[in-house]
């Protein structure tokens, strides 16, 4: 256990886990030292965002490091950028401007637990996507039909989506999640509650690349939700924002 620390205009962050990756107080060493491309830095520039909040400090760094996270801040501390942005980053680029792939199919996936939130993650991914042919979906089930087809499944970089209807895809063998590097469970306490958790394990099997990197975000996580994100991750790291550790 290291890098517990207290200041008095941010929140009380604790993070636990092997090598933990050092904080970031600006978005501009984030630049500096990680690179993120260039049109995703402006696109932040122009959200008018001038710090990271405690969670984005502490987690864009982690996940650029490609570490698997479980992070649990409070509502309305930015959670949401906390993962796009590390995430976008990694995958520098939309799939389909990238010449001599050899891998295809969606590259990140998102699961939240309402319709409501899905849709608003999307819109949070679009204004960081600006300025490039990403391609990021919120599925429904028009989003659902075209991904049947694998051309067009192919160029897909981001899906954003509830669990149910991924699984009914799933099951109809109309997506493939083999290839996802990035899975993103947010409102985690939610989407492994008793609801949700075996579409979850479902989709997580689905997510079968070996070195898939899954991160969970919530506000909260009672203790049996913890423990089966700990069984889930590989190697990780926690950060607790604004509580005391338990
Ligand atoms: P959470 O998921 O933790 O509840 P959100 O990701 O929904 O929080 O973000 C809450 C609000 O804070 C949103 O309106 C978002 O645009 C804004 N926000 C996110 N990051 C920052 C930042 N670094 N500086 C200022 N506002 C931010
Ligand atoms: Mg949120």
């Amino acid at each position: 256990q290291k890098d517990s620390e207290v200041s008095p205009e941010k929140h009380r962050v604790t993070s636990k886990g092997r090598d933990i990756p050092e904080a970031v107080d600006t978005f501009e060493v984030l630049q500096e030292e990680y690179h993120i491309p260039s049109h995703i830095y402006q696109n932040l520039s122009k959200s008018g965002y001038k710090h990271p909040t405690s969670i984005q400090s502490h987690a864009v760094p982690i996940i650029l490091k490609s570490r698997d996270l479980a992070a649990i801040s409070p509502t309305g501390t930015g959670k949401t950028l906390s993962y796009l942005l590390p995430v976008m980053a990694t995958l520098q680029a939309p799939i389909s401007s990238i010449k001599d792939v050899t891998e295809f199919g969606v590259r990140a996936l998102v699961i939240a637990p309402t319709r409501e939130l899905a849709h608003q993650i999307h819109n949070e991914c679009l204004k960081l996507a600006q300025g490039r042919k990403w391609r990021i979906v919120l599925f429904s089930k028009a989003t659902a039909a075209t991904l049947a087809d694998k051309n067009v499944r192919d160029k897909v970089d981001v899906i954003i989506s509830t669990p149910l209807r991924l699984v009914a895809s799933l099951q109809a063998g109309s997506l493939d999640l083999r290839n996802v590097r990035h899975l993103i469970l947010d409102e985690a306490d939610r989407l492994l509650d008793a609801e949700f958790l075996s579409q979850i394990q479902e989709l997580v099997a689905a997510c079968s690349h070996p070195n898939v990197q899954k991160v969970v975000f919530s506000a909260t996580l009672p203790a049996g939700a913890e423990k089966v994100a700990m069984d889930m991750l590989r190697d990780p790291i926690r950060v607790v924002v604004g509580l005391k550790d338990t």
